[in-house]
């Protein structure tokens, strides 16, 4: 579960969403001096655009009678020339590299694995596409719309399609929480690029009562599944397969498994592409759940593919839990709602030490279990006494793509998949595979290094730097991941649009949670669980309130308000964290029962009253987000892929 967030770890806090996805904290301590964007925003000023329109509205009007030819474009660029060049430069967008031409990872390769490795980076690079469809109904227009003004010269569409590909859309969160709008006028939808963009959530609903009333119960599970694009049919919705709806480019993509599993050195892994190649064929849930079950399973092999598919955007399918009629009318006739998944790409090169390292973990994974708060009242994915069905490895990533490659606000830093909502995990008793992304995570360089600094000593405590340690950052997601993988397996979809936030809120607490345990089992030193628990600390600290829909923020804005009350955590007037590492773990610990209480109830009015006690942003809270501001420029960033690049023009 938990795939990205999109607007994940921002400061530092990862903030894994569901499905997982951290993003990555290394160089986002970062702030950005909004000025500019606000200087425009309110002064309102009448831009050449609108003097367009003005001047086509007043000839429409002049030419009732026979039109004039004149049109309007349908694309205007949403951002000023100042704030392009802004947002573009070094320093307020900075850049993850995946692996180089030349790394040695993939020299060593044999020439069966770098063969096959070109064949999946063009499968995963088909996925930019289909996403693109996914997220909104007007990427793959504006992207073409982008593409013809620069071929004209346009210099400001040049700056704004550097900031399309690294967000992969028309529209992100920066790490200020202001949404970026690449176009003019548009707005993103509750229900993405899959629901009609006319389509309200009221009319949704009414919609799917009288479908139900009228016997249509097989058409209303279609529409409210995780893969299928919905989309209006005279007075009702129906609902396509994302299998049927992409035909041609999941075709291509088989065939390009198919190509990759002839040459590939690893049995297992060639099995897997073969199923996941039939997957994409057919529209059959069970065909992704033979894939995934197998996927799953591995563990030792050279190369890394994955298709992710995660759900975490769509606003719109999980809405009918807060109809009370629609929410009957679908308990009666067992139809359980899943927002529809985004769909993203992975590539690289399993990286054998740092999966050494992780695995290590593993045998740990039944005392966790053992150790869950209320372990007795739900079945979790990991047993005590059951040899645990979790593979995970640390991988040097070669691509990223669709939903795993978006650049909005943060970056998926590691993944825990399949969720609990695929076939795989709910029918076929299927495990799961964390996979780690090394060059997200990874500090290289020593601007990156100052830029940390900065902002611990504008944030924290000074007798507590020295228990900072950019590594332990990485333990705790290892842990948050695992966490995914305890805890109640199913039944919480009744908390509908707080079921993410509070998924997320309970990985984080696993982590922190089991930490005592851990170390006295002897998988951390003293000195590591210290270098953990002060580390959450200060990457949990934000640089401004999120909103609401920020599932992955929101969930650390819960932690710090919750870690405050309990006295784990201050914050002075002067904004300025000091952490009592005793009070930490255990409280960590009472949240963490809390958290299971709620996701045992599945219900949704206590749900959201959990969100909203915890979801309170403080003026200390305040005053420490303007400190890390003044410290940190950093808005968004882009991946560079030279590697992957040249793969798939061979
Ligand atoms: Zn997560």
């Amino acid at each position: 579960m938990l795939k990205k967030v999109n607007y994940a770890k921002i400061l530092g806090v990862p903030l894994i969403a569901t499905g997982f996805l951290q993003i990555n904290r290394t160089n986002n301590r970062q702030q950005i001096d909004l000025k500019g964007l606000k200087y425009i925003k309110e002064e309102n000023k009448i831009s050449q655009n609108d003097k367009f329109n003005i001047l086509i509205g007043e000839l429409n009007k002049m030419s009732t009678i026979n039109s004039s030819g004149i049109s309007k474009p349908k694309f205007e660029l949403g951002l000023s020339r100042e704030e392009l060049e802004k947002r573009t430069h070094k320093d307020f967008l900075t850049t993850k590299k995946m692996l180089a031409v030349d790394a040695p990872e993939y020299l060593e390769l044999s020439d069966g694995d770098k063969e096959a490795l070109k064949h999946l980076t063009k499968a995963a690079a088909r996925l930019d596409k289909v996403e693109m469809v996914l997220d909104d109904h007007n990427n793959l227009e504006f992207k073409e719309y982008l593409e013809k003004e620069i071929a004209k010269g346009n210099e400001e569409a040049k700056l704004t399609k550097i900031l399309f590909d690294a967000q992969k859309g028309i529209f992100a969160l920066d790490r200020d929480s202001n949404l970026i709008k690449l176009a003019k006028g548009l707005e993103p939808k509750k229900g993405i690029g899959v629901y009609p963009t006319d389509l309200s959530r009221e009319e949704f609903h009414t919609i799917l009562i009288k479908m139900i009333k009228e016997g249509k119960v097989n058409e209303v599970a279609k529409i409210l599944n995780q893969r299928s694009i919905v989309e209006r049919d005279g007075e009702e919705l129906k609902a396509t397969d994302y299998v049927d709806y992409f035909k041609e480019d999941f075709e291509y993509m088989a065939q390009e498994l198919e190509k990759a599993a002839e040459t590939s050195t690893n049995e297992d892994f060639n099995e897997y592409l073969k199923l996941q190649a039939k997957a994409l064929r057919k529209a059959d849930p069970m065909l992704d759940g033979y894939a995934d079950k197998k996927w799953a399973t591995l563990q030792d092999t050279p190369l890394e593919f994955t298709i992710t598919r995660e759900n975490y955007s769509d606003e719109m399918t999980e809405s009918v839990v807060e109809n009370a009629e629609l929410k009957k009318l679908l308990d009666e006739n067992k139809i359980v709602p899943v927002s529809k998944d985004c769909l993203g790409g992975r590539v690289g090169i399993v990286n054998k030490q740092g999966t050494d390292a992780i695995l290590n973990v593993k045998k740990y994974l039944p005392l966790m279990a053992k150790n869950m708060p209320l372990n007795d009242k739900y079945v979790q994915n990991i047993s005590a006494d059951k040899e645990s069905k979790q593979t995970m490895v640390d991988v040097d990533l070669v691509g990223v793509y669709g939903d795993v490659g978006e650049y909005r606000a943060g970056i998926t830093l590691a993944e825990n998949l399949p969720n609990d909502d695929k076939v795989s995990v709910s029918q076929l008793d299927g495990g799961r595979r964390n996979v780690y992304h090394r060059q997200i995570r990874l500090i290289t360089s020593d601007d990156a290094r100052e830029k940390m600094q900065k902002r611990l000593n504008a944030m924290l405590n000074p007798e507590l730097h020295k228990y900072y340690n950019d590594e332990a950052d990485h333990w705790f997601t290892v842990g948050h991941e695992n966490g995914h993988s305890l805890g109640p397996k199913s039944g919480t979809e009744g908390l509908g649009k707080y079921k993410s936030i509070i998924e997320e809120n309970k990985a984080d607490m696993v982590s922190l949670a089991m930490l005592d345990v851990l170390t006295d089992a002897g998988m951390y030193t003293p000195e590591q669980r210290e270098q953990i628990i002060l580390t959450y600390a200060a990457d949990n600290m934000m640089m401004a309130k999120p909103t609401l829909s920020q599932a992955h923020r929101v969930r650390s804005v819960m932690q710090n308000y919750y870690f405050i009350k309990e006295g784990a955590i201050t914050i002075s007037k002067d904004g300025i964290l000091d952490v009592n590492m005793d009070k930490m773990v255990p409280t960590a610990q009472k949240m963490l029962k809390e958290i299971i209480e709620v996701q045992l109830s599945g219900d949704f009015s206590r749900g959201e009253k959990y969100v909203n006690d915890y979801f309170v942003w403080t003026e200390e809270m305040d005053t420490m987000a303007k400190n890390i501001k003044k410290v940190s420029k950093t808005l968004n960033g882009k991946v560079e892929s030279p590697l992957a690049d040249m793969l798939v023009k061979e």
